[in-house]
């Protein structure tokens, strides 16, 4: 049973959430939750300028203190927006620090526009097993993510979501990340749902098993906003149950909804009905 904590910090990070096709399909993606209504729209080539209640929401930032905004994806990847170099310029013109959220399909023709960004970019990293990565997202092909992080010159952060396709795998992909000494710490996700938690609940509960194996078997060295962060080869890996964490965000939908709401898809509908 997945419990929210609605006893949140002050707001330390926002979202842009792009909408549009991704090229991907993962099985769990939260765009799921609404997909009829996030397919209705598809902003991958309307230019910053154009992007409805962006500057109301980068006003609404400034009050807030927030100066760290992540570009990612509600049912796509920030790769595939046809403007993400123009958005990365404007939000750090306005004095923000761009990140990332990808996939990294795309990411090793893309590095100049990675090394824009002044945040971290995090990359999604289901597994190295190309039959594997077609159950998960419906697709073989792996980011070649070596070169890709061999490549780029900002901060970076890996993260996984646990599935029971890729959980025997998760171990052997904090040993690959252990060479790469540039990503500061590897994020092992649970499944966020807020309409199909039925549907995901072996998944989830596929995470919950993992960590308790490996909980025996490599020490806690930290916390972060109720995440526990374990020491794996060398990495600092942090469990991230989201709607269990503290921390807050502020969040833009492409097609104009402004959330102060941490929870997406809760956030999104509140917000979506009251414009
Ligand atoms: S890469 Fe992200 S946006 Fe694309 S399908 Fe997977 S979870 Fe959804």
């Amino acid at each position: 049973m997945i419990r929210k904590n609605r006893n949140r910090g002050r707001y330390s990070f926002a979202n842009i959430n792009l909408l549009g096709k991704c090229n991907l399909d993962c099985f769990f993606c939260l765009g799921k939750d609404l997909e009829e209504e996030f397919l209705k729209y598809n902003s991958l080539d309307t230019p910053p300028s154009r992007l409805p209640n962006l500057a109301e929401f980068l006003a609404l930032c400034k009050r807030q203190s927030v100066r760290n905004i992540y570009i990612t994806g509600q049912n796509t990847d920030p790769l595939l927006y046809r403007h993400l170099d123009e958005l990365i310029d404007y939000l750090q013109r306005e004095g923000f620090m761009a990140g990332l959220r990808t996939n990294g399909l795309l990411a090793h023709r893309k590095i100049a526009t990675i090394n824009r960004c002044r945040k971290s970019v995090s990359y999604t990293m289901l597994t190295l097993n190309e039959e594997t990565m077609q159950e998960i997202t419906g697709v073989r092909k792996i980011p070649y993510f070596d070169y890709i992080f061999r490549n780029v010159t900002i901060p970076q952060r890996v993260a996984t979501v646990v599935t029971t396709q890729n959980v025997d795998e998760i171990l052997d992909l904090i040993m690959f990340v252990s060479q790469y000494p540039q990503i500061g710490y590897f994020q092992v996700r649970r499944i966020s749902t807020d309409t199909r938690e039925k549907e995901m609940m072996e998944h989830i509960e596929a995470f919950e098993k993992f960590y308790e194996r490996v909980r025996k078997k490599f020490p806690q060295v930290d916390e972060f906003e109720r995440s526990p962060i374990l020491d794996i080869y060398g990495v600092k890996v942090s469990f991230w149950r989201t709607v269990e964490t503290s921390v807050n965000s502020l969040n833009y939908f492409s097609n104009g909804v402004l959330s102060r709401e941490y929870f997406i898809i809760e956030g999104y509908l509140k917000n979506k009905n009251a414009t």
